[in-house]
């Protein structure tokens, strides 16, 4: 089917969900919700998944839910989004960064031995614009120090690795909806998936303020970070297109494969053999002039981003934990050469080689 008709059957049945939400009036939780975690969970192949405000607060409950707080240290990438590191510092934890591996781009299973210690509870394994962690030896080293794993796959939902869902390999996988990612709400959304039935039943009660159905009982104290019923109902339109919008993400990946390969000056992105990248961001690296092709590409009006300018350590919020330039050389060599192109599923075969053909413009190749 082409494109734009399918994109008209989407919006269509969005906008009869949304109808359909506003006729029913339940604006909080309920069925909705219910069903999208339902179908969310089924598509992924995890026991349980439970609805939340944003991908920052799954990873927060997360780590709330694996008793993790002050005196721990959770080890994990500094080539990330802030938020896989800040919610181990807001639940009063501390982050350890371990550097990246060059071509996938997340943390580097053969550093990771080095940074356990006696206070070391959990990694949170960040899977970076759709491309899974090195898994094999990872889970080797885990299951020698029996440490807990929380996957971050806000950029990944619908990879997988050796045909498994990545979520679907730690104690607990963390999804955001936000408008970039894979599956896209209109606005904040988020999710949280576990196979335990302890765990759904304590994310269940943190979501709501600690309480338990009736009202002003309070087993925990917790936040107000309930998904939103409107995106639940949007998500669950959208769902049943996943797999379609990762087809389309995957044909723009093979445009640029296709025209700029051979280019001495960009790497193209690393596939592993095993696993199968659904490209939430299709991520170059150009070893020169990476600003100003990046402006170049702005000013020509191609949605393209580096993501990430910076790596987290950098940042002056980080300043506390001590780490200096240079203490993980391949996040911030990472960081000067990453640039993005599009890879939204409305974008189309022709759009992905302009893209292409004015990145050798501009490089003159
Ligand atoms: C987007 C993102 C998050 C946070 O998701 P929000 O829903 O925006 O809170 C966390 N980690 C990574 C790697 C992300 O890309």
């Amino acid at each position: 089917m082409p494109n734009n008709q399918n994109f008209k059957r989407i919006k269509k049945e969005i906008y009869f969900s949304i109808d359909r939400v506003i006729k029913i009036r339940q604006f909080i939780l309920g069925r909705e919700v219910e069903r999208f975690e339902k179908e969310i969970a089924s598509y992924i192949g995890s026991k349980y998944a439970i609805g939340v405000n944003t991908g920052t607060d799954a990873l927060f409950y997360s780590l709330k839910s694996l008793n993790i707080g002050p005196g721990d240290e959770v080890i994990t990438s500094p080539f990330s989004f802030s938020s896989s590191a800040d919610a181990i510092v807001m639940v009063g934890a501390k982050p350890i960064f371990v550097d990246i591996e060059p071509r996938t781009f997340n943390i580097d299973p053969f550093k990771i031995e080095q940074a356990i210690n006696k206070r070391t509870k959990a990694i949170i394994l960040v899977h970076l614009y759709g491309q899974s962690v090195n898994f094999n030896p990872i889970l080797k080293i885990i299951r020698k120090y029996r440490l807990r794993i929380i996957e971050d796959v806000a950029q990944s939902l619908g990879s997988r690795y050796k045909n498994r869902f990545l979520g679907t390999f730690g104690d607990l996988g963390c999804l955001s909806f936000y408008p970039t990612k894979n599956l896209a709400a209109f606005g904040d959304g988020g999710a949280i998936l576990t196979n335990s039935p302890k765990i759904d039943k304590y994310l269940r009660l943190m979501r709501i303020h600690g309480a338990q159905k009736i009202y002003y009982n309070y087993p925990l104290i917790g936040g107000s970070s309930r998904l939103h019923v409107l995106q639940a109902a949007i998500l669950r339109v959208k769902l049943k297109y996943l797999d379609w919008f990762i087809g389309q993400r995957r044909k723009i990946a093979d445009i640029y494969y296709k025209y700029l390969q051979g280019i001495s000056l960009i790497k193209l992105p690393y596939q592993d053999p095993v696993s199968f990248h659904s490209f939430n961001h299709f991520t170059i690296r150009i070893k020169r002039k990476r600003n100003e092709l990046y402006k170049f590409l702005e000013r020509n009006n191609i949605p393209v981003a580096i993501i990430y300018p910076k790596p987290i350590h950098f940042f002056k919020s980080y300043n506390f934990l001590g780490y200096h330039r240079g203490d993980f050389p391949e996040a911030e060599k990472a960081a000067k050469e990453v640039l993005s192109l599009p890879t939204d599923p409305k974008i189309t075969e022709k759009e992905g080689k302009k893209i292409a053909i004015l990145i050798k413009t501009f490089l003159k190749e």
